[in-house]
């Protein structure tokens, strides 16, 4: 979001007053944004002024386990996103609230427990689910992990649970969720991280109740099922593109970050790539 005049202005007195090679760096440099950057990649980056999710609002609630990790920070796309797409769904099923988990940490970098979520633009949200007479269920302090009928037992995360109390997937509402998020204004959104039989149920769905064919063209290449990670059988991972602001800002980059080899995570904290100045300093 940084204001082309300003960078122009900034740029051309620059110019007039010093060597060739400062030039060319100050012309490289943007100027001071006002929103979020993401920089980097999404397993190798880091966050800059980043948004923080709040808790609780119109349609979702962050359970504890998740509210005290502090891992809730994310770039303003990302973040309008879920509270637009949680909005919708509310509006749409009444009184629903969507599971917010982690986003990234208030400056990115590694976050324990995932690969990812360095540069803002990754959050982890819990499916919708319903009891077995069909009545919302409200998310509680566990990722409840969906079996083969869609029913729910037991947890793996954020710890192992033999026995949790006992739901269902509630596909309504799940694919509302994915539907507002793939028809966000503002946000692209990259990928929905989901297990393959998360992802056949979605879909069936979507062309039973008579979805455009665009649309379910758009969800089957953007619901994906990543095929090293962990399966996404309890809850749904979101990842939003780069910005143009975070492109220009924070070289922010769509693909991974080449792996450490054996699979191993990125760890050092990246910082972003150049060094904000406050107006005035
Ligand atoms: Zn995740």
């Amino acid at each position: 979001m940084a204001s082309g005049a300003r960078a122009d202005e900034r740029t051309d007195s620059k110019l007039a007053s010093t060597p060739t090679a400062a030039a060319a760096r100050a012309a490289d440099e943007p100027a001071l944004p006002d929103g979020s950057i993401s920089c980097g990649s999404a397993n190798r980056g880091a966050l800059y002024n980043g948004a923080r999710m709040p808790d609780r609002g119109f349609g979702w609630v962050t359970p504890q386990t998740w509210s005290k990790r502090g891992v809730r920070y994310g770039t303003d796309e990302l973040v309008g996103a879920i509270q637009r797409a949680a909005r919708t769904v509310a509006a749409q099923y009444p009184g629903s609230l969507l599971g917010v988990a982690d986003l990234a940490k208030e400056h990115g970098g590694a976050a324990a427990g995932h690969r990812s979520h360095q540069s803002g633009r990754d959050a982890d949200l819990l499916y919708y689910a319903v009891d077995e007479n069909g009545a919302y269920f409200a998310p509680d302090n566990v990722m409840p992990v969906y079996t083969r009928h869609g029913k729910a037992y037991y947890s793996r995360a954020p710890t192992w649970q033999k026995r949790i109390p006992v739901r269902y997937f509630d596909l309504a509402r799940n694919w509302a969720l994915v539907r507002a998020l793939l028809t966000d204004d503002v946000a692209t959104v990259q990928a929905i991280f989901v297990s393959r039989r998360i992802k056949v149920w979605l879909i069936d769905y979507a062309k039973k109740t008579g979805e455009s064919p665009e649309l379910i063209h758009l969800a089957r290449h953007t619901l994906a099922v990543p095929r090293h990670v962990q399966a996404h059988d309890d809850h749904m991972h979101v990842r939003v593109e780069c910005g143009a602001d975070d492109h220009k800002a924070g070289r922010c980059r769509n693909d991974q970050a080449p792996s450490r080899g054996k699979g191993r995570k990125w760890r050092w904290h990246m910082r972003c790539p150049w060094t904000p100045r406050r107006p005035g300093a």
